[in-house]
């Protein structure tokens, strides 16, 4: 680490103590642009780095609600403004019990960059509450979103923020969010994305952060002349990324073997067909269940619970040549990614946002594995996101094909800044600098011309 880095990460810990997800954000984004900032000293005299890491607005907020026995429940909400230098705030919300201020911090700071990458016009944001959504009835989660949006309403809007889902707010979710704030809002905009396809949401955006961590990943591929046609594919999660993951690399002529959620994980040596992916997208988005129960209709899959006193996650220890993380952050350690190269995975397109951890990325790009980090690879999601933004502006859907085209088209796009980048500043293979200084600039420019704000 150069010296101005680490006096720089110095005072980002000491400004914001107790947050280790956003320093580790922070700090790798911090590396790459080194070069960047030797070459171009405006933007060290214009202090952009210390002005991109302080949040231009951060709300917390008291969520009460009451379950359906009556009884009281107290969750705390968040919603972080960081950056809108390109556009409005944008990005998801999450609802999960390990939800705090150190992680959305993180998440806020991931997508600006990635936001920028898209080439659409979007600033970024990201929110969520430690209400954990598992166990809870339908009407729960209702009662909690309605409590959720009656403070955040005043915080948002079509033209200000524009938040989406991320763990634990999917279609439902966004659903009773986006009545609540018609309802006090007395308007029918496109606050939310991600919205239903009967009032205003996008084909394509439920599919489009899996289907885009393929379509990434066949793009780094196709630079070494080479498709995913029969590829072993290991996927973590069975949630929305997880799912449409599969479902792509299956048209793609691509095997998945893995899927996991908290509990543990299961490994089908066959492959997950297109019935066992239906079957796993009514257990987990209809009947809530859970992965293990995969194992229990398909004989010749095993199930592995969690075991918290294992130095490593099993699911990253098979045969295979691609990795798809798509559960959470920090789930590939260091011992991970050493058995990921040892069992032959050369290809890891991040679903989930930071998944790998530092010494993590560091083995991927020094052993010259195809590594997309997440604000390039599952930048699908926001992208679309975005376009459901422009199809709500001019009030007018785009058929199914229309956004998938445009969804690959980005997905190109984001391939070629990085590389464009990489071959820019002489690093050729690494996609980290490729993603963080082709996100960087376009922001730090901005900023520039707005002045000091
Ligand atoms: P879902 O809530 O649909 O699914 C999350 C999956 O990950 C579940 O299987 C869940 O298991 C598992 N999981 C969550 N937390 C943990 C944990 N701490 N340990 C082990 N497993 C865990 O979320 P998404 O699929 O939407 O999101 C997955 C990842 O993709 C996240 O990192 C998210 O930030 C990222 N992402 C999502 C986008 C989107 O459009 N949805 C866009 C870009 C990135 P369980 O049910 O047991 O908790």
């Amino acid at each position: 680490m150069s010296q101005f880095v680490e006096e720089f990460m110095q005072k980002v810990k000491e400004k914001n103590p107790a947050q280790p997800e956003f320093h580790q954000a922070v700090e790798e984004v911090a590396e790459s642009l080194a070069l960047v900032l030797e070459r171009y000293p405006e933007y060290r005299s214009e202090k952009i780095l210390d002005r991109i890491v302080e949040p231009e607005r951060v709300l917390i907020f008291r969520v009460p609600w009451l379950d359906d026995h009556h009884e009281i429940h107290i969750n705390r909400g968040f919603r972080i403004e960081m950056n809108s230098a390109i556009g409005p705030y944008k990005g998801g919300l999450r609802f999960h019990p390990s939800v705090n201020l150190g992680i959305l911090k993180f998440l806020a700071f991931e997508q600006v960059f990635k936001n920028s990458l898209t080439t659409l016009p979007m600033g970024g944001g990201k929110g969520g509450s430690d209400f954990d959504p598992k166990g809870k009835s339908r009407n729960e989660v209702m009662r909690f979103c309605q409590s959720f949006m009656t403070e955040l309403f005043r915080h948002i809007g079509p033209d200000t923020d524009v938040p989406a889902g991320d763990i634990g707010v999917g279609g439902r979710e966004i659903g009773f969010l986006f009545g609540q704030y018609k309802r006090l809002r007395n308007e029918f905009t496109g606050v939310l994305t991600g919205k239903g396809l009967d009032w205003g949401g996008s084909l394509i955006r439920p599919e489009a952060t899996g289907y885009g961590a393929v379509y990434f990943a066949a793009e780094m591929l196709a630079h070494k002349n080479e498709s995913l046609e029969g590829k072993v594919c290991l996927v973590s999660g069975s949630g929305n990324v997880a799912q449409y993951t599969i479902e792509k690399l299956l048209d793609l002529g691509a095997k998945a073997v893995t899927l996991s959620d908290s509990s543990g994980y299961i490994y089908d040596e066959k492959g997950i067909d297109r019935n066992k992916l239906s079957y796993v997208m009514e257990l987990k988005n209809v009947k809530r269940g859970r992965i293990k129960e995969y194992a229990d209709k398909f004989k010749e899959a095993v199930y592995t619970p969690v075991d918290p006193s294992k130095d490593h996650n099993p699911l990253w220890d098979h045969k295979a040549q691609c990795a798809f993380p798509s559960a959470t952050q920090n789930e590939i350690n260091k011992k991970d990614a050493e058995n990921l190269i040892k069992n032959g995975v050369y290809v890891v397109s991040e679903g989930a946002n930071m998944p790998t951890v530092k010494e993590g990325v560091k083995l991927f790009v020094d052993k010259g594995v195809l590594y997309g980090p997440g604000k390039a690879a599952n930048a699908g999601g926001v992208a679309v996101s975005g376009l459901e933004m422009s199809q709500n502006s001019m009030r007018l859907p785009w058929t199914r094909e229309e956004v998938d085209q445009r969804l690959q088209m980005i997905m190109k796009s984001i391939h070629k800044t990085c590389t464009d980048v990489m071959e820019k500043f002489g690093t050729p293979g690494n996609y980290v600098i490729g993603a963080n200084i082709g996100g960087f600039l376009k922001v730090a420019d901005a900023m520039i011309d707005q002045g000091l704000v």
